[in-house]
């Protein structure tokens, strides 16, 4: 069965994925001479940089997600499907969906990343990702819940695994929340629960190689290991996680520790699905593409952003970092080359301009890198709040992150710590 989407007499471009790169591709295409069709497993766009803030209860999800449709409002060419692209069958030109069968003219995959447990069941089941709002929102209620537990519970050791709290992976994502969970433990849990020696949560940061923020600059991972350090947070480095049990992670030296929160920033990996020849699926389960984002092997089968691996670039040979800015640059691009081929022009090749990268520590503290020169500590923390603020869609939401931003940095405080449950209705009773 086919999906029900009008035919038009217009060129059809399906783009599954309404993050950062197909929402770009999307908006740029939105008035061009193209029937487009965003497929997404969401009805909303989520800003994955602030997930860590609302995992640790400083925003609402509400305020880093945009509907998807309220940002195609007016635009009859844009077609919206709210579905989980299951295959594709490129001999047909067309994708398997539960809704059905869609056709397409052109293809882009825009799908981003999965959380990588590099074939780990035991962690995959334990361990606590944070690659979606309903991620980082789970993981909000784990740590609030588990600490309304820790006052009812007297054996010392199993309290220790309770209020104790592991970080696996020292990336920007790591760094992020050992630091937002370091501040928390300083300035808002004592004051919510008196009860409680908050001196004696360990926040543990577990980094494989020897300095934290790989492809970051030298200054900036020893100086975020400086800010992590002095709020408190012990940073492992050189040793890995081999399992965990939901009580117990075991690191590669045999050394274990008690906690039953692990948090898993440590790697990612393509999200793509069933249907791709096996030539085209590169290291990191990424699509290879050449030089115009069209994916190695396959007709009118483009891929952008975090899926998409292109090689040979001068500066990134093993392909982009998985960043929104490289998916934006790239949804930007294949949007004018699509445009440009329609019009007879011709089409250059994808040029990444890297523009920096940053990562922030908490309150006053960040790292930036910029291409010609990187700093730290206030500064990098106010262009932080600067560029994430502005990157961020929708008016209201950037009202609402700068408020709720300001209302914590005057006082010391988050007001949204609720355990937010979803509602299960009851099964129904068998009559016999
Ligand atoms: C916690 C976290 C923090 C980050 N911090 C930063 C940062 O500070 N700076 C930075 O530059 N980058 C950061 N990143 C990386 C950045 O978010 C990604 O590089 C960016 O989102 C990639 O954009 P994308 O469009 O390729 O994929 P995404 O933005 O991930 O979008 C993919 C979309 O595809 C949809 N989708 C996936 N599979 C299917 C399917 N089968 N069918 C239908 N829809 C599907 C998803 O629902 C999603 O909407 C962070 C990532 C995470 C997880």
């Amino acid at each position: 069965m086919k999906i029900n989407i009008v035919e038009s007499n217009l060129e059809r471009i399906v783009i599954v994925g309404g993050g950062f790169a197909g929402l770009m591709l999307a908006k740029k295409l939105a008035k061009a001479n193209y029937q487009i069709v965003l497929l997404d497993k969401n009805n909303y766009h989520q800003f994955q940089p602030l997930f860590y803030q609302v995992a640790m209860a400083g925003l609402e999800p509400s305020s880093i997600a945009f509907p998807l449709r309220k940002f195609f409002q007016g635009n009859r060419n844009v077609f919206i499907r709210v579905t989980e692209v299951t295959a594709i069958e490129p001999e047909n030109k067309r994708l398997q969906t539960p809704l059905g069968i869609v056709n397409y003219d052109h293809l882009v995959i825009a799908t981003g990343a999965d959380t990588n447990f590099f074939g780990n069941a035991a962690l995959a089941a334990k361990a606590l990702p944070m690659k979606s709002v309903s991620e980082a929102l789970y993981l909000r209620n784990r740590i609030l819940d588990d600490y309304e537990k820790t006052l009812s519970i007297t054996d010392m050791e199993e309290r220790q695994g309770y209020i104790d709290i592991v970080i696996v992976g020292g990336g920007p994502t790591g760094v992020e929340i050992a630091g937002s969970l370091a501040e928390m433990r300083k300035y808002i849990l004592p004051k919510d629960y008196p009860e409680m020696n908050c001196e004696e949560i360990e926040i543990i940061l577990i980094q494989s190689g020897d300095q934290l923020l790989k492809g970051m600059s030298d200054e900036a991972a020893k100086k975020a290991l400086e800010f992590l350090q002095k709020l408190d947070v012990k940073v492992i480095l050189n040793n890995r996680v081999t399992s965990y049990d939901g009580e117990i992670v075991t690191m590669k030296d045999g050394t274990t520790i008690r906690s039953r929160k692990v948090i898993w920033a440590a790697g990612i990996h393509g999200a793509i699905f069933k249907g791709f020849p096996a030539d085209a699926i590169g290291p990191g389960n990424r699509l290879k593409i050449d030089h115009n984002c069209r994916v190695l092997g396959l007709e009118n089968v483009y891929a952008l952003g975090d899926v998409a691996l292109m090689s040979g670039d001068e500066k990134f040979p093993e392909g982009h970092p998985q960043v929104a800015q490289v998916a934006m640059q790239m949804g930007k691009y294949l949007a004018d080359a699509f445009i440009r081929k329609q019009k007879g022009k011709p089409v250059g090749t994808f040029a990444y301009r890297d523009l920096g990268s940053m990562a922030t520590i908490g309150r006053n503290k960040a790292v930036v890198d910029l291409p010609w020169f990187s700093f730290q500590g206030f500064f990098a923390w106010l262009v932080w709040l600067f560029v994430h603020l502005f990157q961020l869609l929708g008016v209201r939401n950037k009202v609402m992150v700068f408020i709720n931003w300001l209302w914590n940095y005057i006082t010391y405080d988050q007001s949204l710590r609720l355990m937010i449950r979803p509602h299960v209705p009851p099964k129904e009773e068998k009559s016999e």
